[in-house]
């Protein structure tokens, strides 16, 4: 939120556009086998051989999805990174390469850009994929950033939204709400910043919800382990706008209905405690709130085994046929029909 005064300013015009784009992907070096040919050509070339090659884009808007008054841009170019890879693990496929582009107006600095792409590059190396290449255009006012990530399986491991079954058990990954209490925490403190800006904001005690929100993590690592685990998912999806849009998402495109339960839903102590402090309900931000990018599947009953006791997956519930529809087990063992309510960028408050 404060702004290092002292901070060198190079202004994007001494550079030029090809030297931007020089300077910006000077570090980055490419180590998948499948990249041929990465930044530098007027196309990249790739080679998947016999996988499947699975491809996702996003594209994030200044003021939309991003504010840059309490986001530090080596968190955004991070952030945007990993919005696209989850798309990738979704499919249960392990990326390999992404492209980024951005459209940036002379407001920002070239040290403003340098932290950006360190995050990117973080990011990069992190996850093991190239950078292969992107576009980079001049802005009137905001920032855009728009990340596309390319992706690896075979056909047989690719887990759509339309696999799931009646009486498949169904599995969240990590726990949930966590990124939309941070947004809450990082929104207060910048009213209150506005109000008074000598007032330094404890964050501290709110450190695993902030982290969330700034710097959240694809979960590769469970596409790893249900590899490990020869678990393949009958559907999979990624939570990027709350748990009760994403369950509708596989319950429709798998023709199914769902059981979820209330006290099965995973939250952090932190969350817990937050929620009370804002006078929120844990489980109505868990379905609803967005961004967390944990995974969301279903699988056949027969593989619980392999899964139960795993400290990274939960079970929260089984679909159901179709006619029952998609509701919520409450506490009190009542149930309520899921709605979507999850974050919407053509909402109108
Ligand atoms: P063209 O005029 O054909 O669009 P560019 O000059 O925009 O070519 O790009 C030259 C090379 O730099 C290409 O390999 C392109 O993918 C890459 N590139 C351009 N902008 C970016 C960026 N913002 N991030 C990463 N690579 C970029
Ligand atoms: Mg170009």
């Amino acid at each position: 939120m404060l702004e290092d005064k002292n901070k060198e300013r190079t202004s994007l015009e001494t550079l030029g556009e090809f030297g931007l784009i020089e300077h910006l992907t000077q570090h980055f070096t490419t180590k998948q086998p499948t990249t041929i040919k990465g930044i530098g050509d007027d196309a990249a070339v790739l080679d998947f051989k016999k996988k499947k090659t699975v491809l996702s884009t996003d594209l994030l808007v200044e003021g939309v999805h991003f504010d840059l008054s309490y986001m530090p841009l080596k968190h955004l170019g991070y952030k945007a990174v990993m919005v696209n890879l989850s798309d990738i693990y979704a499919m249960n496929a392990m990326a390999t390469q992404i492209t980024v582009s951005i459209a940036v107006s002379n407001r920002f600095p070239l040290e403003a850009l340098e932290e950006l792409y360190a995050g990117i590059q973080l990011a990069c190396t992190t996850y093991g994929v190239d950078m292969i290449g992107g576009d980079t255009t001049s802005s009137k006012t905001g920032m855009l950033i728009s990340v596309t990530a390319l992706g690896e399986a075979s056909e047989e491991n690719l887990a759509y939204r339309s696999g799931a079954k009646e009486n498949d058990l169904l599995v969240v990954t990590g726990d949930l709400g966590g990124a939309y209490m941070g947004l809450q925490v990082l929104e207060r403190e910048k009213e209150v910043f506005k109000v008074n800006p000598n007032n330094q904001p404890d964050l501290e005690p709110y450190a695993y919800i902030v982290e969330r929100q700034l710097k959240p993590e694809a979960r590769k690592d469970i596409v790893e382990l249900l590899a490990k685990l020869k678990v393949k998912p009958t559907s999979m999806i990624d939570i990027s706008d709350g748990l009760s849009s994403e369950i509708l998402h596989l319950c429709k495109n798998s023709e199914v209905g769902c059981a979820l339960y209330e006290n099965k839903i995973p939250l952090d102590p932190t969350v817990i405690s937050t929620c009370e402090e804002f006078k929120m309900d844990g489980t109505m931000i868990a379905l609803s709130g967005g961004e967390d990018y944990e995974l969301l599947f279903t699988i056949d009953q027969a593989d619980f085994p392999k899964i139960k006791g795993n400290p990274n997956l939960t079970v929260i519930g089984h679909m159901t046929d179709k006619s029952q529809g998609a509701n919520l087990v409450t506490r009190a063992e009542t149930l309520i029909p899921l709605k979507a309510q999850g974050w919407n960028s053509f909402q109108t408050e």
